[in-house]
């Protein structure tokens, strides 16, 4: 049966300049509004939260609740990984971050193609396997982000892979990169369990283009605009949907929202179709705000927080001042920050992102909107 997850990836900041600031006291809150409900199972991984994402499950789940209370999925930060002797160390500063003697879910984190050159000559798969062995793992999977070939392609070579975490969304259903659908075919064809990121994209399915919200509501005025996208992904019959919160209200909604996700009808399927296609015209940048790319940025340009910037100036569909040119400038003042121009065009940035976005080319039309005379930037 379908569970409801708490993914750490966007925890609440006491600064929200810097993304080690965890707000503990909020997310213990949202760790005990969540699992009064009745759930139990937290996502975190190493490169979360700059590295303090796992001493945060720490501190808020494994210090305040026994082991059999919770299940925990992390994952093995690829990235980093260049040689065979990274590994035993990394892996046990993750569980001592954790604070825990086994994880219940290990992965292989965002296996992508990209980031295989650098691992390439490091068996990481039999790495997991030895360490289900010896009993530190009890499920062993991948997460990915790659098309559904590469997906069947992972799955034919490692048949000892238990279990993949895929992004699946109503938008992404039938999206020729994500391929949400034709992924999770092969995740069955292979008889895995599944587990969803990115129900919500990153937030762009809470907070719809008008055109798609009216027909949302016109549809069924007592339905909540994320409650479709909840509903989709609620009645897959896979084992966790994970969903990602920064607040406290919106743990609480995630959990009403999964607990009154009846199945959609044809009808409401059908304006899905439609609402997909609103958004799809109006989204600017897909960008769900992953943050994979800002570290590899030399510039320091936070790229996934001007990329929201210009996601929401741009659903205005007005070239004058918007707050979000304003924050803009805020953002611009920041000490040791990147704005938009000042991407040097390394590409370093490319292979990390999942969504396969053009950063640097994105970023030039960035600067071209916001590095302006109307916000106080000058030539
Ligand atoms: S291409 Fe631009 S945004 Fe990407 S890493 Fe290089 S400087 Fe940063
Ligand atoms: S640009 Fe790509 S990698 Fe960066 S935050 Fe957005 S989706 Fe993630």
């Amino acid at each position: 049966m379908t569970k409801i997850g708490m993914g750490m990836m966007r925890l609440p900041l006491l600064d929200q300049n810097d993304q080690t600031s965890i707000d503990y006291e909020m997310v213990n809150e949202m760790v005990d509004a969540y699992m009064d409900a009745g759930f139990n199972h937290f996502d975190t991984a190493f490169v979360y939260h700059e590295g303090v994402g796992e001493p945060a499950f720490k501190k808020c789940v494994v210090d305040r609740y026994p082991r059999d209370a919770y299940k925990i999925a992390t994952k093995l930060p690829l990235f980093v990984i260049t040689e065979e002797s990274q590994l035993e160390p990394l892996f046990a500063k993750q569980l001592e971050d954790c604070g825990v003697d086994y994880f219940d879910y290990y992965m292989l984190h965002n296996v992508s193609g990209f980031t295989e050159n650098a691992w390439k000559n490091v068996d990481l798969y039999s790495f997991i396997e030895r360490k289900k062995q010896e009993g530190k793992i009890r499920h062993i999977g991948l997460s990915t982000h790659g098309n559904s070939e590469f997906l069947e392609e992972i799955l034919f070579e490692h048949p000892e892979l238990e279990f993949v975490l895929l992004q699946i969304n109503y938008l992404d259903w039938e999206d020729e990169n994500i391929e949400s659908r034709k992924c999770l075919e092969v995740a069955r064809k292979y008889g895995k369990q599944v587990m969803i990121m990115e129900p919500y994209k990153g937030g762009f399915l809470a907070d719809v283009p008008e055109d798609a919200e009216k027909l949302m509501k016109d549809y069924n005025p007592d339905r909540s605009i994320v409650s479709w996208a909840m509903r989709f992904v609620a009645n897959l019959d896979v084992c966790v949907v994970l969903t990602g919160a920064s607040t406290l209200e919106q743990v609480e909604n995630n959990i009403e929202e999964f607990k009154n996700a009846d199945p959609l009808n044809d009808e409401e399927m059908e304006i899905l179709e439609s609402v997909s296609q609103i958004i799809n015209d109006n989204i600017t940048v897909d960008c769900t705000k992953c943050r994979y790319c800002v570290d590899s940025c030399t510039e320091e340009i936070d790229i996934a927080r001007l990329f929201d910037l210009y996601n929401k100036h741009k659903l205005l569909d007005i070239d004058q001042w918007t707050p979000h040119g304003n924050a803009y400038l805020n953002y611009s003042k920041l000490d040791g920050v990147g704005i938009a121009s000042d991407c040097i065009e390394c590409e370093a940035c490319l292979e990390e992102c999942p969504q396969k976005i053009n950063i640097p080319e994105v970023l030039k039309d960035v600067a071209k909107t916001f590095e302006t005379e109307i916000y106080g930037f000058t030539e």
